[in-house]
């Protein structure tokens, strides 16, 4: 039977231990900021944004919200990052997604600072991730890392497959493993005879948003089992990418759904936040 990977658990210590990182900059009058940009009425945006202010509250971060109708132009957001960009209270700058579809989040994205980019998604971030640089990293990916590390899981050497290759999730966690010197296959909907390349895993992260897509079957017998994927099966209840009950038995490790690498993202957000205060006013 696998051990449980308690997220939930290590994201509070990830909080405290901000708290604590806030409160001595604080001292030297540092006061970390993090702006949040939402634009239109996408409601589970709204419940992410309301998450992340109350992570804020709870670590001591001052927050600033800034609601953008939904006929917002570019230009009007264009100007709002710039404002951001140039406000020295400010550290993080995080931009909700999705946006309206009339806007580019990609040209958004690109036009904040990237030293204020603490959800590490700005091109200048990706490529110093790629060259194995100190830059900010995807939260998700992040979160994942940091669980390895408090389980005090080895990766060197090891076999990593990860289904997914967004950008957000899939190609910056593979990049982190890469840089913890672990062997890693990327796959997608587009791989072929995948249990053969799941079933080869020393570490499998399922990030794809199929529930229960990795089956028992697809596991090797002592691997460690990631589940980014959030997904609501039929009763509306939170489901995971992996069958949770059946790849238990299998695994060493696992991280359940919910209260598994969920609530690691916004805790590393915040992590990212004293970052970007730190580097900015240093
Ligand atoms: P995307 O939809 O952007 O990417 C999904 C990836 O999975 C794509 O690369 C796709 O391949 C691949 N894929 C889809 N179907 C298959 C298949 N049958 N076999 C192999 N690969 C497949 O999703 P995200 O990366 O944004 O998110 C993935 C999951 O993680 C979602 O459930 C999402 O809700 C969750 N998530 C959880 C977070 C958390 O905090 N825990 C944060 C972010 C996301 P292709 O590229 O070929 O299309």
């Amino acid at each position: 039977m696998a051990i449980i990977i308690n997220g939930k658990e290590l994201a509070a210590k990830v909080r405290a231990d901000v708290k604590e990182e806030v409160e001595e900059l604080k001292k030297r009058n540092i006061h970390p900021r993090l702006a949040v940009i939402m634009v239109g009425n996408d409601s589970s945006s709204a419940v992410y944004v309301r998450n992340k202010s109350k992570a804020c509250n709870e670590t001591g971060i001052e927050f600033e919200e800034f609601l953008l109708e939904e006929s917002t132009t570019k230009e009007q957001l264009l100007n709002l990052i710039e404002k951001l960009n140039l406000r020295k209270d400010i550290h993080g700058i995080l931009l909700q997604s999705p946006i309206p579809k009339h806007l580019d989040i990609k040209e958004a994205f690109d036009a904040i600072n990237y030293r204020k980019d603490v959800d590490g998604f700005h091109p200048i971030n990706v490529g110093k991730l790629a060259i194995g640089e100190d830059c900010f990293i995807s939260c998700t990916p992040a979160g994942v890392m940091k669980m390895l590390a408090e389980y005090q899981i080895q990766t060197e050497g090891k076999q990593a497959v990860v289904i997914g290759r967004s950008n957000i999730v899939g190609k910056p966690l593979a990049q982190c493993l890469l840089n913890k010197n672990a062997t890693v296959t990327i796959c997608h909907s587009k791989t072929k005879d995948l249990k053969e390349i799941t079933k080869r895993a020393d570490i499998l992260v399922a990030a794809l948003g199929k529930p229960k897509f990795v089956t028992e079957d697809m596991v090797k017998e002592g691997a460690v089992v990631i589940d980014v994927g959030i997904n609501r099966n039929e009763e509306g209840k939170l489901v995971g990418d992996v069958d949770f009950e059946e790849v238990i038995k299998k695994a060493s490790y696992i991280t359940p759904v919910p209260g598994g690498v969920g609530p690691m993202t916004i805790a590393m957000l915040m992590t990212n936040v004293v970052k970007a205060a730190k580097m900015l006013e240093n």
